[in-house]
């Protein structure tokens, strides 16, 4: 069922034309606290791990190849006061530092819980890791620019006077690859990397990263193994050791029971399984979910599937939710089978489902509040304009609370204004 809501909260909107003003700023910071502390996000009850059991973990994803260090600052803050559990970001030293600085600001503002800082990997060509690129000299004046209407990371600049110097922004490309098609002059290339283990390794080892992500395709063993066997020590310092890997159909178990015994020896981490359904294209429509719920249903009702929790992705946005319930996979527990994750007590109620993680979804609807402030203000911390930080944290909420299950209704908004 769908839920509305509007916010009945005295946070002034921005075309009010009242964001300069300081006394509208310190209403706003403070009602960003009275709405982060009346959810009880600050609480530290509930840690990731508990989440994952209760099926309730959040993650944001920043994108494995996304690296514009300002708004991964200001997207963590954003989404660490909304109360995720996790922040998935590029693994690339500056990146990792801006995660930090995100949570660190966002508790300055109120103690929030801080979540965990999760750096992706791949272990061979892999849709998340590759740039696109185009040197704009090479395109026809007249072209009417369909890449850059279509890229949803605004990495390609507007073409003002038509002698742009800079095609693709490296660092906010994240290789969706939705410009390639698009351009009738087949000028996109676009160029794949694979992160390298010992690098990765000496990331954790010195930036305070708790888990780390594996983006696989599940073909080919040798090289998941050829990475692990770089990373193995420096993982033995974290939290969680996610796997990445889209639906296989068939052989998705096969695959996965052959990456848990190259992983088993190690088993001191929290093991989770991400289910790739259709890989970046949250932001695209609705029906974009449909793959990874899909995909989480079938694995859910699957015997013999190797331990850790499970947890959806690719494509999730604000229907997923209700695609879960639908399905029987919100927030259901049942008892723990010996298969299910390894610290746990078996015969113990966990849910089906650890939970989401939201990439170009979560990225889009705090990212147009962070592009305005940057429009306005220039590169800035989010925090000094709390009227963008209250409306940027209420659309963190309206998709963090789908899971969390925050008290919206009753205690902050009603009526009908987002969408749920
Ligand atoms: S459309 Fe996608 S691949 Fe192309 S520049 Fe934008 S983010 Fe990169
Ligand atoms: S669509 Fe192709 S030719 Fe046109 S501006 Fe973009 S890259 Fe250049």
């Amino acid at each position: 069922m769908a839920l509305t809501f509007c916010c009945t909260a005295s946070v002034p909107l921005l075309h009010q034309g009242q964001a300069n003003s300081e006394l509208s700023g310190k209403k706003c910071l403070q009602e960003v606290k009275r709405l982060v502390k009346s959810l009880g996000i600050h609480s530290a009850a509930s840690s990731p791990v508990d989440s994952l059991r209760n099926g309730n973990w959040v993650k944001l994803i920043c994108g494995a190849s996304f690296e514009d260090v300002v708004d991964i600052r200001n997207l963590s803050l954003v989404y660490t006061l909304a109360g995720v559990d996790c922040i998935d970001c590029a693994a690339d030293e500056s990146v990792v530092s801006a995660v930090h600085e995100g949570i660190n600001a966002a508790r300055e503002v109120l103690p929030v819980r801080k979540p965990w800082v999760m750096i992706s990997v791949n272990d061979d060509e892999d849709l998340h890791f590759r740039k696109a690129e185009f040197d704009p000299q090479e395109c026809p004046h007249d072209c009417p620019r369909p890449c850059e209407s279509v890229c949803p990371a605004s990495a390609i600049p507007p073409w003002k006077d038509k002698s742009a110097e800079v095609g693709v922004i490296t660092e906010r490309c994240y290789g969706c690859g939705r410009c390639i098609p698009i351009c009738p002059y087949d000028k996109i290339r676009v160029t794949t990397y694979v992160r390298d283990a010992a690098t990765t390794s000496e990331l954790i080892l010195k930036n305070n990263v708790d888990a780390i992500e594996i983006h696989t395709s599940g073909r080919n063993a040798s090289r998941f193994r050829e990475l692990w066997s770089g990373l193995e020590e420096s993982a033995e310092r974290l939290k969680l050791v996610a796997v990445s890997l889209p639906d296989m159909g068939d052989s998705t178990l096969s695959s996965m029971e052959e990456i848990y015994s190259i992983m088993k020896p190690h088993p001191q981490c929290i093991n989770l399984w991400q289910l790739d359904g259709r890989p970046m294209s949250g932001d695209i429509g609705s029906g974009a979910t449909r793959k990874s719920i899909l995909f989480a249903a079938r694995l859910a009702a699957s015997r013999g599937r190797p331990k850790g929790f499970l947890q959806l992705a690719g494509g999730t946005n604000n229907h997923t939710v209700a695609g879960m319930k639908k399905h029987g996979l919100f927030q259901t527990k049942s008892f723990l089978a010996a298969s299910m994750n390894e610290d746990a007590e078996v015969g113990s109620l966990q849910a089906l489902i650890g939970g989401v993680a939201y990439g170009g979804y979560a990225r889009k609807i705090v990212g147009r509040i962070l592009s305005s402030l940057q429009s306005q203000h220039g590169l800035s911390c989010v925090e000094n304009h709390p009227e963008y930080l209250a409306e940027a944290l209420q659309q963190a909420l309206s998709l963090v609370g789908t899971v969390k299950c925050y008290d919206f209704i009753r205690s902050n908004f009603t009526g009908a204004h987002h969408e749920l």
